[in-house]
């Protein structure tokens, strides 16, 4: 067979030395300048893989055998559905090795993406016990013969594998959907069929207030009916007596977006409620908030610190979802502007600033690239301005008007690495400087990467 103009061809074994890790957690092999991905290898070890797709300038390998092991390889990963789910990709690294990794990953995209290399770049603080952290299950439901399946979609597949136990969700959510699953079950409730759009169960969203203890279920549904609906409610109440809140959600469409438009109260409160630190928060069905609790207090407090408030500082919280950092910065400065595109998180973050009687708070409805601009121009000035945009990072127009305003501090978090980089270059060009950066982990043994960046003006 020829080799065309790949060192290596299809279904080719190969010994390789791992070198390094991509931010997806595969490892990867250089063979004569070619590199080759290798989804469960680590850095430093060496393997037996067998060839499985070359492209132009890169190919992808399974992995047969390690034959000298990392000294961070988990040999038993905890969670038995690891291999098969892509939930998580990093379990087979020790939580050590994930935490180092995240920084490196952090230095190394600021260097290559943001050509800086002048910034100090802390350990990512990690949690203690990284297992069990998330407050929000979003599980999808379908039928099987003798009742209904909950769990996940298998990698890249719409087949949803049935599970019991997620070991990075809280416990409370587990066993609500297990609770679901079961009641449902037994009242002949019909899950999803997304291939012929029918039935009615399509999602079950479970939310815990890790503080306070309330728990919401979210009963995502095809159509309006529901059928049994009281003997539904009844029964997970039975089952789980400390769930305070049950809704049902309405989604007519062929999609895989999770929630529709409509939303109604079945049993309890629209709302249940969580605190971090002091401030006290109303969550609603779809209402965007941090899934790891402990770690948003850590990451909070990063943000709150590399703001340094001193009482007198007027700020502007760009991307303020539920105004969560808005009203942890309102703690401590004179006055805080939120701005955020979603109409309901805005009315979430109105409330929640009653909620915790602080008046020296504003917020807006609008993109942050818009809204900012037009605060600027009726002469609104930020002392400070702090960040927090979605993957895609923050609009260059939102840039250009931080380099007008000239607020004397950027706090920028990210949960994009890539994007942080390139937004910290525009900053730099512009006359700031990028001081220090501090990732935090917000989702361990997965691969995301989250990081808090202070940015002084020179
Ligand atoms: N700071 C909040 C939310 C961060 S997530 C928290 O920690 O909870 C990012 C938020 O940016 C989301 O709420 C999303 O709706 C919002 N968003 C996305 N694009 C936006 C834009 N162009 N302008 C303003 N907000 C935007």
């Amino acid at each position: 067979m020829s080799k065309g103009s790949t060192p290596v061809t299809k279904n080719e074994i190969v010994d390789v030395i791992i070198e390094d890790l991509t931010h997806e957690g595969a490892g990867v092999a250089k063979i004569d300048g070619y590199a080759l991905f290798i989804p469960k290898a680590l850095p430093g070890e060496q393997a037996k893989v067998k060839v499985i797709k070359t492209n132009k300038g890169y190919g992808f390998a399974r992995l047969l055998e390690v034959t000298k092991r990392s000294e961070d390889r988990v040999d038993a990963p905890p969670c038995p559905i690891f291999d098969q789910c892509g939930g998580c990709q990093l379990q087979h690294l020790s939580y050590e090795g994930q935490l180092k990794q995240k920084q490196k990953q952090v230095r190394d995209v600021l260097e290559r993406i943001g050509k800086i290399t002048d910034v100090f770049i802390h350990p990512t603080l990690g949690m203690n016990d990284p297992w069990r952290y998330r407050n929000k299950a979003q599980v999808p439901f379908a039928d099987r013969e003798g009742g209904l399946i909950a769990g996940f979609y298998k990698e890249r597949s719409h087949e949803i594998i049935d599970m019991d136990s997620c070991l990075i969700q809280h416990e409370e959510n587990d066993k609500i959907v297990q609770a679901v699953r079961e009641v449902a079950s037994k009242l002949g409730i019909k899950g999803y069929n997304e291939e012929r759009h029918q039935g009615t169960l399509r999602h079950v969203v479970a939310r815990y207030g890790v503080n306070t203890g309330q728990l919401m279920v979210v009963l995502v549904t095809r159509s309006r009916e529901l059928p049994n609906k009281k003997e539904l409610i009844e029964a997970i109440q039975e089952k789980v007596p400390h769930v305070t809140s049950i809704v049902q959600n309405i989604n007519t469409k062929r999609t895989n977006v999770i929630f529709g438009d409509e939303t109604i109260v079945l049993a309890g409160e629209e709302y249940i409620y969580d605190t971090i630190g002091d401030v006290k928060f109303a969550i609603s069905a779809r209402s965007f908030y941090q899934v790891n609790p402990e770690q948003t207090k850590v990451l909070y407090d990063q943000a709150l610190k590399y703001a340094g408030l001193t009482g007198a500082e007027t700020v502007i919280d760009a991307y303020c979802g539920i105004g969560t950092i808005s009203l942890f910065l309102a703690q401590q400065a004179k006055h805080v502007y939120g701005v955020e595109i979603v109409p309901e998180a805005i009315s979430d973050a109105k409330r929640n600033a009653e909620l915790n009687h602080m008046d020296n708070v504003d917020f807006a409805v609008g993109e942050a690239e818009k809204v900012i601009p037009w605060w600027y121009a009726q002469g609104i000035r930020a002392d400070v301005i702090v960040v927090d945009p979605p993957r895609k990072g923050c609009d260059e127009a939102l840039l250009d008007t931080i380099l007008k305003m000239k607020p004397k501090r950027v706090v920028y978090v990210s949960c994009n690495p890539a994007t942080l980089a390139r937004d910290l270059r525009i900053l730099e060009d512009g006359g700031y400087k990028t001081v220090e950066v501090q990732p935090v982990d917000m989702f361990p043994h997965t691969n995301h990467c989250e990081a808090v960046a202070r940015i002084e003006l020179l």
